[in-house]
């Protein structure tokens, strides 16, 4: 019987956990939280994302266009051999968890875009975003033809009034 895409790479992902250990690693998953957080929307967000990197031990990082809070945090019930003292009752954050596509086994636990400091997120942010009142926007992307960024929705329809108005004078 032919086997569907799906089934053939749960197969192979179980195949990778087999072979793969935690034998020797520091426990690199039990050292961190992530707690997802939203996308910057209004001033609030981006001064509370400016207070989180002021403290050393977060980052914040964007992985699949989701945002998270990265904070340093070494389990209390890891031992002093870096194992889990509570193996059966973990929670199930920690058993969910893949060995294949852990950071000790993959880059696919790297995230897209992370801020260790405060300048980076802004550097980021002015790049990318601009605020409109308390609001924030997202800045259009250049244009591949001019290089020029094209005029965002809230642009247009100003364009579009301002013309309409010119009209009912004329
Ligand atoms: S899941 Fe990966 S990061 Fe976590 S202890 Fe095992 S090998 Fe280390
Ligand atoms: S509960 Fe166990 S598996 Fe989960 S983070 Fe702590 S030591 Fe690691």
């Amino acid at each position: 019987m032919a086997l569907t895409a799906r089934t053939r790479k749960t197969k192979r992902k179980k195949a990778l956990a087999r072979a793969l250990t935690c034998d020797g690693c520091p426990a690199l998953c039990c050292h961190y939280i992530a707690v997802a957080t939203h996308t910057p929307l209004e001033r609030l967000d981006y001064e509370l994302m400016r207070w989180y990197l002021v403290h050393s031990g977060i980052a914040v990082y964007i992985d699949e266009g989701e945002w998270h809070v990265y904070v340093e945090a070494r389990c209390r019930h890891l031992s002093s051999t870096n194992r889990c003292s509570i193996y059966s009752r973990r929670p199930a954050i920690c058993s969910e968890y893949g060995i294949h596509e852990c950071e000790r086994h993959t880059d696919e636990a790297d995230p897209d875009i992370t801020f260790d400091t405060l300048e980076e997120f802004e550097r980021y942010f002015r790049k990318n975003f601009r605020f409109w009142g308390d609001r924030i926007v997202r800045k259009a992307k250049p244009s591949k033809k001019t290089g020029r960024r094209r005029k965002g929705p809230v642009a247009s329809k100003r364009r579009k009034r301002a013309t309409a108005a010119r009209k009912a004078r004329s």
